[in-house]
């Protein structure tokens, strides 16, 4: 198969009927006991198809993009990315943009997941969709440290480290995580070494 080939079709997949529940292991690593997998298995891919909205003219949406630049970068030395031009065609999307208020309450970013029946190359299957809402209006580091931790959902950490110093943090602490601590990267490496539920 081409990788990120063109989607051809996309529809909403149906709701899974079946529930996965990933067999209870002790002793995982770093805060993996936290992580929840969807109904259809772990939201793993062994190629992810990303888009980034391209930046304007102006200095703040050259300055978001750079920011995320370097977030999708520090989390491609873990996984294997593929840059795609239209949206349509990837798995996950950056959008610059403020997400919803939510409860009432404003943050930084947010990380939403579906799932579509995607047809690529003639290949009908059922593929994660993830859509990623980083504001704009904050400073760089904040740009950069929300990015980090809302790829980390989108890349399949779903679900919180107790931690401040850790990317997938619940509570941020005081200082802005802009490099994944040693935790996010066992927790990681675990969750790619688990069956992706949307294997090939
Ligand atoms: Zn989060």
């Amino acid at each position: 198969m081409i990788p990120c080939a063109p989607v051809e079709l996309r529809a909403p997949a149906p709701k899974s009927a079946s529930f996965f529940s990933p067999a209870p292991t002790d002793q995982l690593p770093g805060y993996a006991a936290e992580l929840e997998a969807s109904p259809r298995g772990w939201v793993t891919l062994p190629l992810w198809c990303v888009w980034v909205e391209p930046p304007g003219f102006d200095m703040w949406s050259k300055r978001w993009n750079d920011a995320v630049e370097i977030s999708l970068s520090t989390w491609g030395t873990y996984l294997k990315l593929q840059r795609v031009n239209n949206p349509a065609d990837a798995h996950l999307r950056l959008w610059r943009r403020n997400p919803p208020l939510q409860g009432g309450r404003a943050s930084n970013g947010r990380a939403l997941l579906s799932f579509e029946n995607v047809q690529r190359g003639g290949k009908l299957k059922i593929e994660p969709l993830v859509d990623l809402l980083i504001s704009p209006g904050i400073r760089k580091e904040a740009i950069r440290a929300t990015s980090l931790h809302e790829l980390g959902h989108g890349f399949g950490l779903w679900g919180h480290s107790s931690k401040s110093t850790d990317v997938m943090a619940a509570m941020p602490g005081p200082k802005p995580v802009t490099e994944p601590s040693s935790r996010d990267l066992s927790t990681l490496r675990w969750l790619y070494s688990q069956p992706s539920g949307f294997a090939e």
